[in-house]
């Protein structure tokens, strides 16, 4: 049977504490204990039910955990205060001194150097692959290889990563798939498909309200309890916890995420047909020019879509950003970093959210200079956006016309 995300999340039922069709909020650091022994116990991980300290776990936290492992069909899930709190302890909780990772080369800025610069303090070495390819993702893989690491659809290339064949990969060498689906909720499952472990960062379209940070990790109950532990656990002490009103918050906009999603896939998907039409190198898993159309088909979950994510390549950044600066000024969207708002927003990755990556490995793995990410929004009158954003163009130079203007 068709894995149904939405349906998970829908089936879920929370009261608050007075019969409240949401669920209260635990204002709460620390939780008071009837004896002494309990509190110990609890300390040891043996008193099921009973919360000790919210950098630990809190009902709020809880509660939004367990909403998004059911969305993506684990176990459970540990929330933290970032998507970058999530995806670290995670690397540092699988990796120690002496350790590798072959991770895709095209991935969130952010990630990208946490493992060019900052685990080697740590002897974790990584390996940055082209992941599309499986079989230099294997041949990176030598004996101290412990984690395959990639994004579904990647920042800010778009680049699709097969996971059943990453995961038959994983399996026969014995490592961990890590997966970021952050551009890609609802769409694609990546433990479905054979990932071990799915994060996300909550900030963008799951939340998608622009209004916080956040993260989560799903996976198995004994990841995440080793993730928690108080000894060594890597979320536990590092301490990257979010905070239970952000929790609640969060847990509510979750519940519209089916719509939103559609709604981001169906405005990418139009602005993207019709700015190839009109001669813009445009990418778009939705697209058949897309190398991985197919590959993206074949592991989508139905409704959702191709993501609310493109990228068009105007050039030069010189016209990139006149671009962008006309687009805002005539409210097309803002000229900002981050993804999933309700507004659309873009930026040229090659000079903010992949800045961190040296410009001649941007220039490898196929990062332009013109580029422009786009995170598409709701816009209840895509046309009418489609028309204002080529005009510009054609403003600008970047287009000479476009189909708008021949049908008007
Ligand atoms: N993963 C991806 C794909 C991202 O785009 C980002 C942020 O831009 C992150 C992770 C990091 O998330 P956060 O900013 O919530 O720490």
């Amino acid at each position: 049977m068709a894995f149904k995300p939405a349906n998970n999340i829908q089936d879920l039922q929370y009261f608050g504490e007075f019969g409240g069709v949401n669920p209260s909020i635990s204002d709460a650091s620390t939780y008071t204990f009837l004896s002494a022994k309990t509190m110990f116990d609890t300390f040891e991980g043996n008193a099921d039910g009973c919360y000790l300290y919210s950098r630990h776990s809190s009902p709020s936290n809880l509660y939004l955990g367990e909403a998004l492992a059911a969305m993506e069909g684990t176990e459970t899930a540990n929330v933290s205060a970032s998507g970058m709190g999530a995806i670290t302890p995670v690397l540092l909780q699988l990796c120690g001194s002496g350790d590798h990772i072959v991770s895709s080369r095209t991935i969130y800025g952010g990630t990208y150097a946490f493992l060019k610069n900052f685990t080697p303090r740590f002897d974790i070495k990584t390996s940055f692959v082209d992941i599309t390819k499986l079989d230099s993702v294997e041949a990176a893989i030598t004996k101290n290889t412990k984690v395959l690491y990639c994004e579904s659809v990647s920042n800010p290339l778009l680049e699709v990563a097969d996971i059943k064949g990453l995961a038959a990969i994983a399996k026969r060498h014995h490592l961990k798939l890590v997966v970021d689906n952050t551009f890609s909720p609802l769409s694609i499952s990546p433990v479905i498909l054979g990932a071990d472990v799915v994060i996300h960062s909550l900030t963008k379209f799951i939340n998608g309200s622009s209004d916080t940070v956040g993260g989560v990790i799903c996976g198995t109950q004994e990841f995440i309890n080793d993730l928690r532990n108080v000894n060594d656990g890597a979320s536990m002490l590092l301490g990257s916890t979010m905070d239970s009103l952000r929790a609640s918050s969060v847990l509510k906009n979750l519940r519209t995420l089916h719509i939103r999603m559609q709604q981001h896939s169906y405005n990418a998907s139009y602005l993207a047909e019709r700015f190839e039409a009109d001669g813009l190198k445009t990418v778009y898993p939705g697209l058949k020019s897309h190398p991985s159309h197919n590959l993206f088909k074949s592991m989508m979950n139905e409704k959702y879509g191709f993501g609310g994510m493109l990228t068009i390549d105007v050039g030069s950044l010189e016209k990139a950003n006149e671009l962008m600066e006309m687009m805002q000024h005539r409210n097309l969207g803002y000229l900002a970093v981050s993804l999933g708002f309700y507004k659309t927003l873009f930026s040229a990755p090659g000079t903010s959210t992949s800045s961190e990556i040296p410009e001649d490995e941007q220039k490898a793995m196929g990062l332009s200079d013109g580029l422009i990410r786009f995170s598409i929004g709701l816009d209840a009158d895509i046309e009418r956006t489609y028309n204002m954003m080529t005009d510009c163009m054609v403003e600008l130079g970047i287009l000479k016309t476009h189909k708008g203007l021949e049908l008007s």
